[in-house]
């Protein structure tokens, strides 16, 4: 066996972190039928879920609450083939159509993490960056990964959550 050959069969995969929200509908079920659907990816598996939280909206769009969730999955996908999944599993199964930036949606998935990457791309960011400004993202990723380490702060996930001033209301279910 050559080398190439060795390389090709090599399975490289990474530890990506999404976080999960809906407002709109039956936020329960819709947080389960969208952990099915990516639980469905390719190349994909889910490691880690976090509980269920009731979160008050933020970005003074006057709305329902939402429910968030965060889950890891180890995927053999890029980050970019990631996001795609990710916005087709919000518009063609959630049937979410890009309207009001922090409206009300009955999905919305967001990549948090892809293992340490750091990208500023068009359209996509990583980490996420507003993430450690979220309390509903913040607390639920607590629950699952307290001690990982935002590649651009330096601080992990724990910490970040301790530093947030108390503001917004979430609450696990
Ligand atoms: P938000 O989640 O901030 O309320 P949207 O879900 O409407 O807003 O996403 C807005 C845009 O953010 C998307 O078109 C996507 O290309 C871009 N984006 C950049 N970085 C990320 C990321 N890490 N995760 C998800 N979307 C991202
Ligand atoms: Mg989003």
């Amino acid at each position: 066996m050559n080398s190439s050959v060795l390389c090709s069969n090599v399975q490289v995969s990474s530890d990506a972190f999404i976080a999960l929200g809906s407002n709109q509908g039956d936020r329960e079920l819709n947080l389960l039928q969208a952990i099915g659907e990516l639980g469905k990816l390719p190349r994909s598996r889910i490691t880690l879920l976090s509980g269920f939280y009731d979160t008050e909206p933020v970005g003074g769009v006057v709305q329902e609450s939402f429910l968030n969730a965060v889950l890891r999955m180890e995927t053999g996908l890029s980050p970019q083939e990631l996001l795609t999944e990710l916005q087709r599993i919000e518009t063609g199964i959630f049937r979410r159509k890009r309207e009001l930036r922090w409206g009300p949606r009955s999905m919305d998935l967001d990549l948090l993490f892809y293992g340490d990457l750091i990208l500023e791309g068009e359209s996509l960011t990583l980490p996420h960056p507003r993430l450690h400004q979220r309390r509903f993202v913040l607390e639920p990723l607590a629950e699952i990964a307290p001690e990982f380490i935002h590649p651009v702060l330096g601080s992990t996930v724990i910490s970040l959550l301790r530093a947030l001033p108390p503001a917004e209301r979430v609450t696990r279910i």
